[in-house]
């Protein structure tokens, strides 16, 4: 038997745990721990433990099915949050997905980009940030836009009114040892930087969205602005999402 208590007292553990990681890998490479922020990755955990987390000071929550995240958005509550969709996106969800995020992480289509933009013009949607994830691993069951269409895409988002392109996302292969994520880290960086150079990002510089429970202080090393986690806060999933 588990009680109530004990789960929150180990949620509230684990999510401590990963916040001081966090401080931890950035202070190794002479960064502000400020300058990343923690995307709590919620799929197949259920409200009660979003809940949980929110009170524990979460901001950010991420998930990666728009289903899923409709009926957990709704007992969470919108506003509760910034609720941010980190999976891939079909064009038949998308006009959920505007009422449903804050933040697309998931963007890699010039098509979805414009049905993107489209729904927030008729949902008078003012603006909806997204990221392009690039696809560097080319891996069959990842998504995401191959480096050589990026810029093209990048330049689509900067003419669409309403899509705010704030940064570049990437999940690479797994691997056991995260020294091996670096490269694409790496990669994603160096691309974020072109286009930041570009004034892709207006005056920003960009947000780069990398790094996993297995990974992330290798992302943050590699100058991840945005570190996605789930199961080292909920613990495991029962199955391979
Ligand atoms: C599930 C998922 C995560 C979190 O993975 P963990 O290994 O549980 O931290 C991050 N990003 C995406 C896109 C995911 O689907």
């Amino acid at each position: 038997m588990v009680n109530a208590e004990s789960t929150t007292g180990e949620l509230a553990t684990r999510f401590a745990h990963v916040r001081a990681q966090i401080v931890g890998a950035a202070q190794r490479c002479g960064r502000a721990a400020d300058d990343v922020k923690l995307i709590a990755i919620s799929k197949t955990h259920p409200s009660s433990a979003v809940r949980e987390l929110i009170e524990l000071g979460a901001t950010d929550i991420g998930e990666n099915r728009v289903q899923e995240a409709e009926a957990k958005i709704a007992e969470v509550g919108r506003d509760k949050v910034r609720w941010h969709l980190v999976g891939h996106l079909q064009a038949n969800k998308a006009r959920r997905a505007v009422d449903l995020f804050d933040v697309i992480h998931s963007l890699d289509s010039i098509d979805l980009a414009r049905r993107l933009d489209r729904l927030c013009m008729e949902k008078q949607r003012e603006n909806l940030s997204v990221l392009i994830q690039v696809d560097l691993g080319h891996e069959e069951t990842k998504s995401g836009i191959e480096e050589a269409g990026l810029g093209e895409l990048a330049e689509t988002l900067g003419s669409l009114e309403r899509l705010q392109f704030v940064g570049l996302m990437t999940l690479p292969p797994f691997f056991e040892n995260p020294e091996h994520s670096r490269p694409f880290f790496r990669r994603l960086r160096e691309l974020r930087d072109e286009l930041a150079g570009r004034g892709m990002f207006g005056d920003r510089q960009g947000e780069l969205s990398m790094g996993m429970t297995h990974d992330f202080a290798v992302a943050i090393e590699e100058g991840a602005t945005m570190v996605r986690i789930g199961t080292a806060i909920f613990g495991e999933r029962s199955s391979r999402h």
